[in-house]
């Protein structure tokens, strides 16, 4: 199958990335397209009344990867930029991520084509409640299951649910995941994808024998995963020396009070303002020297041009697809000897403790934090020991040996459930 439906750089990321790991698990070039292809792509225009009184309408997807191992999870994105082969490459990403972490799920993702920051809150809601309509005749509890990503947040779950609900004439909180805790959510899910970072940085350190006492880290993106795991990180003694938003980005070897910068956030909305002396160009904030980089905001940020330069001892993938694989191949030959914790690892905490309020939804049994984040350290260090494991075993990167964990496990359902009809 040549493709030409899902295009643009981040698709041709997640293909590139599809292609070197069936190279090494030596998958024939008939089973490929079954892999990588998604299902089904979904295209909606949304329209809603601006606060002006004009009628804008936005585009909105969704898209489903794969549908052999349960139903399909993932986060929905509100962006400017969107287009549907980022979309594709987020839903391909999240399967092999989901069958890494051992979730009964295939991935998707979708999102609106639109800049958050230029709606007022009831936009905000009119459009979420218009994208969900619009959805309603291809998700469902058991169908296809959404959650957060970048531009979304527990408010637009909680929007998202109550239209589902509306129109199905009683709740079905499990229709959504990463709601609020007092409208049915799970303890621990906003926290889960930026402390899952921290813990997974805790077992690179482990290995590496660094003492995070002393270390720092540079942080890109400060929303739910990048605040969440700076602040984690301090609690663990890490100074916290770079920090950057959409709007700004900062430096100072000192390091940042992380709670006075979320304080900040809560009151402005943005970064700016907050540490204006220590501004630095965004580029240069990821190569400044620190033992961990964080970059947890969008894909493509670290390429061929920067790779060579970035002074960390560990890349700690928050975002979905911050790496390209031209820079991944510098990484890797550079003999630099970076600790790269792969995207489909690294950011697993939320899409785990997703599964977690999907489970308790449906069951209608609540469980505490304290189970909740024990249940998901759990779930992450076997992840993480059976990464290494295998790069070890293969001399294959880790990115390589995530990916063919992940993709192995799909291909083994897809083998034992055979060709339909
Ligand atoms: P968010 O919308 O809460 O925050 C995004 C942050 O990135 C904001 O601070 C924004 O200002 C900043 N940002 C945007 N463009 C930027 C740029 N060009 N340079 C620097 N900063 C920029 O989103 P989020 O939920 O924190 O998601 C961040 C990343 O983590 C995304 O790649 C997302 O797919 C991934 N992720 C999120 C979750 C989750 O649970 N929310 C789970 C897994 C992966």
């Amino acid at each position: 199958m040549n493709s030409a439906f899902y295009s643009g750089p981040v698709f041709a990321m997640a293909r590139q990335q599809f292609v070197d790991v069936s190279d090494y698990l030596e998958i024939q070039p008939d089973e490929r397209d079954r892999l990588l292809y998604p299902k089904r792509a979904i295209a909606v225009s949304c329209p809603i009344h601006r606060d002006n009184g004009e009628t804008a309408v936005f585009q909105g997807f969704r898209v489903q990867h794969h549908l052999t191992l349960g139903p399909t999870k993932g986060g929905t994105r509100f962006s400017p930029t969107l287009e549907i082969g980022e979309v594709a490459a987020l839903a391909v990403w999240m399967s092999w991520k989901c069958a890494l972490a051992g979730l009964p799920y295939g991935g998707a993702k979708g999102g609106v084509a639109v800049d958050p920051f230029a709606l007022s809150r009831r936009e905000m809601e009119a459009l979420s409640r218009r994208y969900m309509q619009e959805m309603i005749p291809f998700v469902g509890s058991h169908i296809d299951v959404m959650a957060p990503d970048m531009g979304t947040n527990e408010q637009v779950m909680a929007w998202f649910m109550d239209t589902y609900s509306m129109y199905k004439g009683s709740t079905v909180n499990e229709i959504v995941t990463g709601k609020p805790v007092f409208a049915g959510g799970t303890a621990g899910r906003r926290e889960a994808t930026g402390r899952g970072v921290v813990h997974l940085i805790g077992r690179a350190m482990e290995h590496l024998r660094i003492e995070p006492a002393g270390a720092t880290a540079i942080v890109q993106g400060f929303g739910n995963v990048g605040a969440v795991a700076a602040a984690c990180l301090v609690e663990r003694g890490v100074r916290v020396t770079g920090i950057s938003d959409h709007t700004i980005a900062y430096f100072d070897p000192k390091g940042f009070d992380v709670a006075a910068a979320q304080a900040h956030v809560a009151e402005t909305g943005v970064l700016r303002g907050f540490a204006d002396y220590a501004a630095i160009d965004p580029q240069q904030l990821l190569c400044q020297r620190c033992d961990v980089l964080i970059p947890a905001a969008v894909e493509c940020v670290i390429t061929e041009d920067n790779a060579a330069r970035l002074e960390c001892r560990i890349l700690a993938e928050a975002a979905n697809g911050p790496t390209t694989p031209g820079a991944d191949k510098i990484i890797a030959e550079s003999g630099t000897d970076i600790f790269v914790i792969p995207d489909i690892l690294c950011n697993a905490g939320g899409v785990i403790v997703s599964y977690f309020e999907w489970v308790q939804g449906l069951q209608r049994v609540f469980w505490d934090e304290a189970e909740v984040v024990e249940r998901l350290y759990r779930v992450l260090d076997r992840s993480f020991e059976q990464v290494i494991r295998r790069a070890e075993r293969d001399c294959v990167t880790n990115r390589n040996s995530a990916l063919a964990i992940g993709v192995d496990k799909v291909r083994a359902a897809k083998a034992s459930r055979g060709l339909f009809p």
